[in-house]
């Protein structure tokens, strides 16, 4: 699938739609996902254009270390690492992707309970 510049993401990225930016740097920017899982629901993107993890994870190894740095920050902004924090990624239609340009969701701010809807944390 070839990338489609005219993702949602890539517009918000181009600042054609607005953001509630949390944290912007030469190669990573994040904002508050518009329909927030969790007190805290941040989604951190490479500025690149890159369809998912599976894409990303493809490219050069210094730039997806420093993209990680990023997450590692926007995480620490945040104030998440004492209480706890989870990294979604999601890749294709078994994963539900929605948006077409890779993003880290960063989840926190209460316990989050099982990694999926139903697993026995969650009963
Ligand atoms: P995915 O399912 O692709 O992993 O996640 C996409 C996320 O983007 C969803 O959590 C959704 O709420 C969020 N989202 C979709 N459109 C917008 C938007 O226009 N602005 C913001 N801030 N978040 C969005």
């Amino acid at each position: 699938m070839a990338y489609d510049p005219n993702n949602i993401f890539a517009k918000i990225i181009r600042g054609e739609i607005p953001c509630k930016k949390v944290y912007e740097d030469e190669i990573a920017l994040a904002f508050a996902d518009i329909a927030p899982a969790a007190p805290v629901h941040v989604l951190v993107l490479p500025k690149g254009e890159y369809l998912s993890f599976d894409d990303f994870a493809g490219a050069e190894p210094e730039a997806v270390g420093r993209f990680f740095v990023a997450v590692r920050k926007v995480a620490a902004q945040l104030g998440l690492p004492e209480g706890g924090y989870r990294l979604i990624m999601n890749h294709g239609a078994d994963a539900s992707q929605s948006v077409p340009h890779f993003h880290v969701h960063i989840l926190g701010g209460r316990p989050l309970g099982g990694l999926l809807p139903g697993d026995a944390l969650n009963r």
